[in-house]
């Protein structure tokens, strides 16, 4: 069995190229501390990021990239020249980023782009039937039939990079949607899992910054703690895996180390657990099928001691119930939540919003969709329209809420 293993898994490993789409973000700069680990297993092609020039151009020289695209038009001439003399190519706006993702050369596209901004680029890697290590999220949530569809039409595999998408995939292991009673995604419950109701009315959004166990962006981050990213993974899960809602779940887990569980039909529940530390599932879609090594601290459950699991308050988190329902109602629905949450929580950050306002306006907004009736989205300019008419929606609920 173990030398079967090794000649499958081990022998004559090719290189692989990767091109990050997001480089400079919190999963960009993971993936690249896993490349660089590794020089003898990845190399580089490109890669791209929103508007951090800087960063950009000393990860490209670092990583020994050939490509380097900024999405914001107006810092072409600037990544030019902190790019002069190092022979690696650049360019600007989002054609540059969609080039970064549509060239040949990469075997694997990290798509870590935040936000709506990493659909057409995520797309034309899964067009060219790239590996895609996707960490960006809307794609799943605004359009996930449609790159579900084309992924299979053009032969792209989609491996999650989200830690519970990951666990998943792992505890999964490829078996059929009748062998399986429910998945179920971890949440730590974030800062504010202890909150009663009446102080969650004053929390601030340095309160809500302070996540108790992952470090990542400040979207994802509030995003953790009104619940929406565990609604936005339910999506994502959803899609990735083929399951109807009646089959998931979220259970919360405040130490972040069981990452997801499924639960088969005999009774059976597989979970995978691990130290919360976003290269492990980097790691695993980078070489999978194979396990490469990484700093992750080793898991010392005796250490640990206990490991706590308990269900999510749904009337102070409403934000698992309104994903539920976008589900049900269909992809369109999915995308109203997505858009309306992104407003919400630019409104939170920026403090024209109070923390609770967030799921009321994006519960407001997928209400509203859903009773306007749900639509089937077959192109990203479907799940464009959608996300610009929710935004305004969404933009005018902010107004109204008056700070
Ligand atoms: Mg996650």
């Amino acid at each position: 069995m173990s030398a079967t293993r090794q000649a499958v898994f081990w022998s004559g490993s090719p290189m692989r190229t990767i091109t990050i789409l997001g480089a400079t973000g919190s999963i960009g700069r993971n993936v690249a501390d896993i490349v660089e680990r590794h020089p003898d297993r990845f190399s580089v092609d490109a890669v791209a990021s929103g508007n951090d020039v800087d960063t950009l151009a000393s990860m490209a020289m670092r990583l020994n990239a050939s490509f380097a695209a900024v999405a914001d038009p107006q810092k072409g001439a600037a990544l030019k020249d902190a790019l002069s003399g190092s022979g690696i190519a650049s360019g600007a706006g989002e054609g540059a980023v969609i080039e970064a993702a549509s060239r040949q050369e990469a075997d694997i596209v990290v798509g870590a782009i935040v936000g709506a901004a990493g659909l057409a680029p995520t797309l034309a890697a899964i067009r060219r039937g790239a590996r895609v290590a996707l960490a960006n999220k809307e794609c799943l949530v605004c359009a996930g039939s449609h790159f579900m569809a084309e992924a299979a039409r053009c032969g792209a595999e989609i491996l999650p990079v989200d830690s519970e998408h990951s666990a998943v995939f792992q505890a999964l292991d490829g078996s059929p949607l009748e062998r399986i009673r429910e998945v179920v995604l971890t949440a730590s419950g974030g800062p504010f899992r202890k909150w009663s109701a009446d102080a969650l009315e004053r929390a601030t959004l340095e309160d809500a910054l302070n996540h108790p166990t992952w470090s990542m962006g400040a979207k994802v981050t509030i995003d953790s703690a009104t619940l929406m990213n565990k609604g936005l993974e339910l999506i994502e899960a959803h899609h990735l895996f083929a399951l109807p809602p009646q089959k998931l779940g979220v259970v919360i887990q405040p130490q972040s180390i069981v990452h997801a569980l499924v639960a088969y039909v005999d009774g059976s529940v597989v979970a995978q657990l691990g130290m919360p530390d976003m290269r492990a599932p980097i790691a695993y879609a980078l070489g999978y099928p194979e396990r490469i090594d990484t700093p992750v601290a080793s898991l010392d459950l005796a250490a640990l001691s206990k490991l706590e699991f308990e269900a999510p308050d749904r009337r102070r988190f409403p934000a698992i119930d309104i994903a539920m329902s976008a589900m049900e109602a269909g992809d369109s629905a999915t995308a109203a939540f997505n858009a309306a949450n992104e407003v919400a929580v630019a409104a939170f950050l920026t403090r024209r919003l109070r923390f609770v306002e967030i799921a009321r306006i994006v519960g407001e907004c997928t209400e509203r969709h859903i009773a306007s009736g749900a639509a089937a989205i077959g192109s990203l300019e479907d799940a464009m329209a959608v996300d610009r008419h929710a935004r305004r929606v969404a933009g005018e609920l902010v107004e109204q809420s008056g700070g």
